[in-house]
C-alpha cells in the first residue's frame, strides 16, 4: 500500500572490527532501519591490507596508515550496501563526526565509538565514493542495483 513515492539513493556503509567485536552489528543496522534506511546487500568480510589501501586512498601518505591497515585487518567487517532518500548525506549525519567527542549527540560515533581509531563504523562521503566502494565490496552486483538515483514505492 504505497501512498507515497519517495526518490531513493544508495550508499556504503561498512561496520568496522571493532563494532563487529564488541557485538554492535544489530545496534548499528537498527540505528538505520529506524531513520528508514533498507539493507539492499550485507556481507561479512575479512579485508586484506590491499583493501584497507584501495578503500582509504587518501589516508596512504599519513604516518599511522600502518596502524590503520592493523586496526581494518583485525577482524571481520560488515560491509553494507543501504537504501533511502539521501542516503549518502542521511548516513554521514547518522554515523557522525570521525572524533567521537566531535560528533553530534546521538550519532554512532558520538554514542558508541571509543576514539578517533576505533569507530565503528565507515559510511561513504559522496556518491562517486559510494559506486567506487560499493562495486570492490560487491563486485557481482549489477550497475542498475547500484544507482544512487534510482526509485522505489
Ligand atoms: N583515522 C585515524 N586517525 C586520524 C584520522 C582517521 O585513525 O587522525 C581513521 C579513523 O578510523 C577514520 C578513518 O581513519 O574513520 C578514515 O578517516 P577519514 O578522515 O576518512 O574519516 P571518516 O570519513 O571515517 O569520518
Ligand atoms: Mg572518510
Amino acid at each position: 500500500m504505497a501512498i507515497y513515492k519517495q526518490a531513493t539513493e544508495t550508499t556504503f556503509v561498512l561496520i568496522k572490527p571493532d563494532g563487529v567485536r564488541r557485538g554492535l552489528v544489530g545496534e548499528v543496522l537498527a540505528r538505520f532501519e529506524r531513520r528508514g534506511f533498507v539493507v539492499r546487500r550485507a556481507s561479512c568480510v575479512q579485508m586484506t591490507s590491499g583493501d584497507v589501501a584501495e578503500h582509504y586512498p587518501h589516508l596512504a601518505a599519513e604516518p599511522f596508515f600502518p596502524e590503520i591497515v592493523g586496526f581494518m585487518t583485525s577482524g571481520p567487517v560488515v560491509a553494507l550496501v543501504l537504501e533511502a532518500p539521501n542516503a549518502v548525506a542521511a548516513a554521514r549525519q547518522i554515523v557522525g563526526a570521525t572524533d567521537p567527542m566531535k560528533a553530534e549527540p546521538g550519532s554512532i560515533r558520538a554514542d558508541l565509538a571509543t576514539s578517533v581509531r576505533f569507530n565503528v563504523v565507515h559510511a561513504a562521503d559522496s556518491e562517486s565514493t559510494a559506486r567506487r566502494e560499493i562495486a570492490h565490496f560487491f563486485p557481482g552486483a549489477r550497475d542498475e542495483e547500484n544507482d544512487v538515483s534510482d526509485e522505489r514505492s
